[in-house]
């Protein structure tokens, strides 16, 4: 039979921007297309992408995205694939509501084909028949695809957990996976890794439940303003009715939350009555504990709507000493510091905060050893490789999945950038097909490749000092004062007179060389001019500021 081969643009090696391609001879089928929000090593980057360009030449091969559910980092570059291919995008109807409203923004909507596929609909998207099932997650109305390909079943677990208490009632749909392996039986498996180094299961998010109503009955006479992810609707939904049965009324804060809560009561997945909702402007008609504000924000994110509030800026929400602040979240690593800086904020205001770190206030969407092993239990692979975590989360994985007795020839560690290919005679890895490289968004412009970075680090740890000077090439000397001006090096007084002792410093000594040396390239003045001015800047501060130094070399009749 013909081969099929999957290339993993993203996702192996990093939590975030997921994207793969699944391809026979005609077709490219893309599973997910996720953004990864960039780190501090990135400064200024809005948003990484998969490395797209293993597509460029393949675009009218690409048949159709699917897409797994509402997280960024799995529908978050959509919009920049589109600007490379027009193709349909799949998903349920909560996935698509968020996919629509984020290619409405790019105004690339027009490119695709928004198509709803719903728990166990079996569809076929060009030669591929692809079974969808239901899976549990931090986000509604989430999919494991089973693709099946010329080359056998291809399972996809989505990101998953195995919640017994699910708040929908949707639970991991264990049982079709079990009929999957028997008949036809599951060449592949691809899962998702990120709790695969966390032994035991997760809580429930019924458990969340509980901590959160034992947090509500702590701060009975308080304004409660609860915070939680805004995708995350059956946390709000939790938070919603435990407010509602003390008899309080709701209200949103945060763009993205009151979006996504309208979104999800339309789609009947979110069930709170009108009667109970009100508006933020009226919040400050009602007496605190007869209201609950369910918040963004959890990341501290600085114009986020609580980080905002904590600052005493919101022109929504005045914190004060009725405030209760419930964080039902995790930090997300990278963000603590900032997150730890608004707990301070609101407690300064007199709230009071309780975060994860006092009561189960939150539970993750993902698997952890026990629910993985449930997992490869049930679906019996013959080949699998681990996706969706950092390397340490693919090794862990893939330690687990040898633990359980699959040979070792049969689990690949993949990355971004590999490739692995089905053929008759099973699974090989070829490394390194695309660069895996990081490429990225800032404001309009798709960068490549990362040079801007140790610049934009060094401004922005160290600032720049420019010196400027003019220099008559036929009589050799320096035609009136060097200029110094610096951005971010120094505050103050400092920068004044450095500048100038700087200006004094270039005179004497470009004067010097030009009198010394005839003909003087500019290159070489620029960088007499630099090596100068860094090292006068360095023996005055002991900083090293980006020095840009401009020379105008003039020629005199
Ligand atoms: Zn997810
Ligand atoms: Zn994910």
């Amino acid at each position: 039979m013909q081969k099929v081969s999957i290339t993993f643009l993203g996702g192996l090696g990093d939590i975030g921007r997921n994207c793969a391609a699944i391809e026979t001879e005609e077709q490219i089928l893309l599973l997910d297309c996720g953004q990864l929000f960039p780190d501090e090593l990135m400064p200024g980057a809005h948003s990484v992408l998969p490395d797209l360009s293993y597509l460029e030449d393949k675009k009218d091969k690409i048949i159709g995205c699917i897409t797994t559910h509402a997280h960024e980092d799995h529908i978050g570059a959509l919009s920049q694939a589109l600007k490379y291919a027009e193709f349909p995008i799949y998903g349920s109807l909560f996935t698509l509501g968020l996919v629509r409203r984020r290619l409405q923004e790019a105004q690339i909507l027009h490119r695709c084909e928004l198509i709803e596929i719903q728990d166990g609909d079996v569809c076929d998207i060009g030669d591929f028949k692809c079974e969808f099932l239901p899976v549990t997650h931090s986000v509604p109305s989430g999919l494991i695809s089973a693709i099946s390909t010329p080359q056998g079943l291809i399972l996809h677990s989505s990101d998953f957990k195995l919640d017994l208490e699910p708040i929908d009632s949707r639970s991991t749909d264990l049982n079709r996976i079990t009929e999957l392996s028997k008949n036809p039986g599951i060449r592949l498996l691809l899962c998702d890794s990120t709790n695969s180094d966390i032994p035991g299961r997760s809580a429930s998010e019924s458990d969340v439940g509980d901590s959160l109503r034992k947090a509500f009955e702590l701060n009975r006479g308080q304004r409660i303003i609860a915070a939680c992810f805004a995708s995350h609707v059956h946390r709000v939904q939790q938070i919603a009715q435990i407010a509602i049965e003390e008899g309080r009324k709701i209200a949103t804060l945060g763009l993205s939350m009151k979006r996504n809560v309208t979104l999800a009561r339309e789609l009947d997945l979110l069930k709170i009555n009108e009667s109970h909702i009100i508006d933020i402007e009226d919040v400050k008609d009602y007496s605190a504990h007869e209201v609950c504000v369910i918040s963004t924000g959890t990341q501290a994110e600085p114009r986020s709507a609580l980080a905002v509030a904590a600052s005493g800026e919101s022109r929504w929400l005045t914190i004060g000493e009725k405030d209760s602040v419930i964080l039902s979240s995790r930090s997300i690593p990278g963000n603590e510091d900032r997150i730890g800086r608004m707990i301070n904020n609101l407690m300064k205001l007199g709230a009071s905060v309780l975060y994860a770190d006092h009561l189960e206030l939150h539970t993750s969407g993902h698997g952890q050893q026990e629910e993985l092993r449930v997992l490869h239990s049930a679906a019996n692979p013959e080949w699998f490789v681990p996706v969706h975590g950092e390397y340490r989360h693919l090794v862990a994985h893939r330690d687990l999945a040898l633990e359980m007795g699959m040979p070792p020839e049969t689990v690949l560690l993949a990355t971004d950038g590999d490739q692995v290919e089905l053929t008759d005679e099973g699974l090989t890895l070829i490394k390194k097909v695309t660069s895996g490289g990081y490429p990225f968004t800032q404001g309009s412009i798709l960068e490549e490749t990362h040079q801007i970075f140790p610049e934009r680090r060094i401004l922005g740890n160290e600032g720049c000092v420019i010196a400027l000077v003019v220099v008559d090439a036929t009589r050799n000397l320096i035609v009136g004062d060097p200029k110094v001006i610096s951005r971010g090096w120094l505050g103050g007084d400092h920068v004044t007179k450095l500048e100038i002792d700087l200006e004094e410093a270039l005179k004497e000594s470009i004067q010097k060389s030009l009198s010394a040396q005839n003909e003087l390239t500019v290159e070489q003045l620029h960088k007499k001019v630099r090596r100068v001015a860094g090292s006068f800047v360095n023996s005055q501060t002991g900083r090293r500021p980006m020095i840009l130094p401009i020379v105008e070399y003039l020629e005199f009749d």
